[in-house]
């Protein structure tokens, strides 16, 4: 059976457990905290320098350091069984999701994120009594990062998809 995270971190002194973004295919979260030796090659291996230890010392990936390239350099280097194999596997489910923070609903034109995207996975609607506004399109997006740090409201996160998101998809608003 596998580890309950949040508990291992309790036991491990930490008061308090937040699910991090961990590189890409990792295999899941008990997985990680049950087999990674905290060896920092991951860390090292990027080539965008994404990968930092979190509180408890694990890797999470952070994408305001950057974007994830799929280069598979952290899945190579780890010597531990934290990774599924990439020739078989997705990276991961995430996507992008855009929160309540962007400029567009506020009336303040802004494309950053959708030219940051080179999947050309952020559409903008368009309407001439509105400011463009941005929608991510779940079957296009890598889940890679890039227009996470180039939001000037940090109102880009990358997570798993959400209903909220999915529903504002379904609306092609
Ligand atoms: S796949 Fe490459 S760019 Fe992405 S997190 Fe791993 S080492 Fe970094
Ligand atoms: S290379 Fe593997 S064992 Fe080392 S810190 Fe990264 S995930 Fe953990
Ligand atoms: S996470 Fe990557 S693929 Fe997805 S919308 Fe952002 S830039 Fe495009």
């Amino acid at each position: 059976m596998g580890v309950d995270p949040s508990r291992r971190a309790l036991l491990r002194g930490r008061l308090e457990y937040t699910p991090s973004l961990r590189p890409p295919w990792t295999r899941n979260e008990p997985d990680l905290m049950a087999n990674c030796s905290q060896c920092g090659d991951c860390i090292q291996a990027c080539e965008t320098n994404i990968i930092v230890p979190d509180k408890a010392g694990f890797p999470r990936v952070d994408f305001q350091l950057g974007e994830c390239t799929f280069c598979q350099a952290c899945v190579e280097v780890c010597a531990e069984p934290v990774f599924h194999d990439p020739e078989r596997t997705a990276p991961w489910r995430h996507v992008a999701e855009i929160g309540p923070a962007c400029l567009g609903p506020q009336g303040v034109y802004c494309r950053s994120c959708g030219e940051s995207c080179e999947e050309g996975a952020i559409h903008f609607s368009f309407n001439a009594q509105r400011v463009p506004e941005p929608a991510v399109d779940t079957e296009a997006c890598s889940g890679c990062g890039a227009c996470v740090s180039v939001c000037p409201t940090q109102a880009v996160t990358v997570g798993l998809p959400s209903t909220q998101h999915s529903t504002r998809l379904r609306e092609g608003t």
